[in-house]
């Protein structure tokens, strides 16, 4: 299946100069949402993950539906704040400011192989972070599975200490 053809690509959105990739349109097709998950299993599985993370909120709508066709257990990253027991944060630089995730401290077993999926891949910032949480946590980061990767932006880079994964690239 041709998937860049599923993703609207919207100018400008939300600042000037950003060229937002749009997976409301594919989620909503069910064969292109069902053929992109079946996709990342194929090319996770060979990784022998035993439990699947996502960052929230679009990272939710691939890595649970990912963990769910693999029978394994899923895993939520969140914005500071958001998870209700005890946790472990990590900050990590945006454009403009920072942000911080958070685990639950609890999440996974020590040395459990953890595959970590989310919707698209810019900078890497994000799944550096998501990285260096599970590591905190015990976890060994098994790889990373992306719907998209810019790849001009270099976000492997930042992440060469795992193997990547990524369906749909632009440059
Ligand atoms: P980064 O941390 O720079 O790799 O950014 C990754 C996160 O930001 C992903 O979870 C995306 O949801 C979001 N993101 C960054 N750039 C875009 C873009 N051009 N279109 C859609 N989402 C984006």
């Amino acid at each position: 299946m041709d998937f860049a053809r599923e993703i609207r690509v919207i100018e400008d959105f939300p600042k000037a100069g950003v060229s937002f990739k749009d997976i409301t349109t594919l989620l909503k097709n069910g064969r292109a949402y069902h053929a992109a998950v079946e996709a990342l299993v194929q090319a996770i599985a060979p990784w022998r993950p035993e439990l699947i993370v996502g960052p929230e909120a679009r990272g939710f709508l691939l890595a649970a539906p990912l963990a769910y066709a693999l029978g394994l257990g899923f895993v939520p990253v969140r914005k500071a704040g958001k998870l209700p027991a005890a946790t472990v944060a990590q900050t990590y630089a945006l454009e403009y400011g920072f942000d911080t995730l958070e685990v639950h401290a609890d999440a996974v077993r020590q040395g459990q192989r953890v595959v970590v999926v989310d919707d698209l891949l810019a900078t890497g910032g994000t799944m550096w972070a998501t990285a260096n949480l599970l590591r905190k946590v015990g976890a060994e980061v098994a790889g990373m599975g992306f719907l998209i990767e810019l790849t001009f932006l270099k976000g492997r880079d930042k992440l060469s200490d795992y193997p990547v994964f990524s369906l749909v690239q632009y440059d």
